[in-house]
Formats: C-alpha cells, structure tokens, sequence
C-alpha cells in the first residue's frame, strides 16, 4: 500500500489541497483505487464548531462528519465517498489518547506526544489507509492501493510537530518505496524588472529537511508558469532533481491542474517513485 504526503511551506492557503486532489485524479487515471486523510493540526475536533468566515465551508460528509471543505475536493476528484476518518485533527488524537489512557490502557506509563501521540497518528493514517471506499454511485467498497495524506497549515507550525515526527516514523515503518513526499511552495514575483524569488522555497525546503522529511517533488505555486531558471535554482539549493520541481501555476479552473502535472510528466515521475510503472505502463498503453 503507497501513501503519498503532501505539506506545504511559506504561507497557508497556497494550494495543498488542490495539489492533493489533482495527484489523486492522476492515480485513478492509472487505474489505481485511492483513498485520502486530511491533517487538520487545530485542537477542535471536527470543523462542526468553526465559524465559515474564518475557516471556509463546513464540508458535511455522507456519514454525518463535519469536516474541511478540502474533503469536498477530494470527494469531488476522486469520485469517493470517504468517512469522518478521513479527517484527524489534534483533537480528535488528543480525545483517543486521553480516553484510553482512562482506560487504563497504557498500563501506569507516562503518556507523551512521543511515542503515544505519534503512534496513535501512524495508525490513524494506516487504518484510514486500508479501509475500504465506496465510489460514488456504487454501495460496494473498495479497498483503496494508494492514500493521499493532506497535512494542514505550514511546516514548521508548532500545531503540526506530532504530526511531522509521527510521518517521519512512518517512512521508516512502511519504507521508503513505498511513501513519497509532495512539497506544496510559493514562488512569488518581485521586482523590477519582475523576478520569480526562490528563497521562500529554498527556506523552507530546509526547514522541512531539519524537522527530518526530505521531499520527493516540490509544487511551486505562482502567478505564471516556473521559469527554467527558478527550476535550476530550487533545484540546486534543495538537492531535488530538475525534472522534480513542477510548476501550479494559477489557472482559470483547478480542474485543470492535473493537465498541468501531466505535462510536465508528473504521473510518471510518481509511479517511479512509488515503484507503480505497471500501472502507468498500462494506462498509456490503453
Ligand atoms: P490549502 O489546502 O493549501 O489551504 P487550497 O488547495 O484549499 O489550499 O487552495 C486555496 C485556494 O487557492 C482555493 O480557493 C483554490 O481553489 C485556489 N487554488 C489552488 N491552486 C490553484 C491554481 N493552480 N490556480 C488557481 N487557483 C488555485
């Protein structure tokens, strides 16, 4: 079973979730089932209490979780109808520790973010991982190959650190073929004449290696298409290879931005990665 990662550095907002989804239609392109996990590092247990002015939608899934409206996209892309564990926050993984630590469970240890959190957090993702789906339309559930795991806000946040060391340690459980890292960055232009500045991405690329993940492909949002040269550069600075860095430029529609990973032999790049070349031989060939 693949779990593909996605994070994203500098600000919030800048395209996690549409990244997350478009890779989900590349998988399905390749005739594979994918399922996906949205981290939402807040302590709130569901998004049912947060107010849309300040979080956005409320996304009511079928078995009556409140959740992101990421999952919206998700559901929408991946034609899936997917469960209120498809979204974990710090709250709810806070509630299962601490309520079976009443239980008694962990036998008069000492509970602490590491190891009990985080390995509450692998097997959250394991468990969301392996339950099966049910398509849109369709009764019966599948059980997903590939779970696209969507971590919340900025690497780096305080909020987010159990979650950055438990997806550590779950490259090192499932092994290195078979989790990838997508890391969502910004590009922005400055300047006169105008400029794409690669240092945000650069920074935070190195802030994301110091918290011990190292990306496999890094997405940079801006304005226009990535520049070769702002390719070089990223490339460079971070160790990634060229071909690597694709650029999510804005577009009139998200619906085309798996068109726009396609072009730049994204789904390929990824099938390698993740060892899945059959899949990607085969839907080519069809
Ligand atoms: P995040 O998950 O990082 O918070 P989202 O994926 O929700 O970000 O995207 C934030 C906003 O940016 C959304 O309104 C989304 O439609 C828009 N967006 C994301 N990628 C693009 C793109 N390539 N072109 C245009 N709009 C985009």
């Amino acid at each position: 079973r693949k779990i593909i990662v996605v994070t994203g550095g500098v600000l919030s907002g800048i395209g996690k979730g549409v990244t997350a989804s478009s890779i989900g239609v590349l998988l399905r392109a390749m005739g594979l089932r994918v399922t996906a996990l949205k981290i939402d590092p807040y302590l709130n247990v569901d998004a049912g209490t947060m107010s849309p002015f300040e979080h956005g939608e409320v996304f009511v899934l079928d078995d009556g979780g409140e959740t992101d409206l990421d999952l919206g996209n998700y559901e929408r892309f991946l034609s899936v109808s997917l469960t209120k564990e498809s979204n974990l926050s710090t709250g709810k993984i806070y509630q299962s520790v601490i309520d079976r630590e009443r239980m008694g469970d962990y036998l008069g240890k000492t509970v602490q973010v590491v190891p009990h959190i985080s390995d509450a957090i692998q097997e959250w993702i394991l468990r969301v991982a392996k339950a099966p789906v049910a398509r849109f339309g369709s009764s019966t559930k599948e059980i997903p190959e590939v779970c696209i795991v969507e971590l919340g806000g900025t690497l780096g946040d305080i909020e987010s650190m159990p979650f950055v060391e438990a997806l550590r340690q779950l490259q090192v459980l499932v092994g290195y073929k078979n989790m990838c890292f997508v890391h969502v960055s910004l590009v922005p232009v400055l300047g006169s004449p105008p400029e794409q500045k690669t240092k945000p991405t650069q920074h935070s690329v190195a802030q994301m290696r110091q918290l011990g993940l190292t990306p496999d492909f890094i997405a940079c949002r801006g304005k226009l298409p990535l520049e070769a040269s702002a390719k070089k550069k990223i490339a460079m600075f971070s160790s990634i290879p060229k071909n690597a860095i694709i650029s999510i430029h804005d577009v009139s529609n998200i619906y085309r931005v798996p068109l726009m990973m396609m072009s730049q032999n994204f789904p390929s790049m990824l099938a390698h990665r993740l060892r899945l070349e059959p899949y990607y031989k085969k839907s080519v060939s069809q």
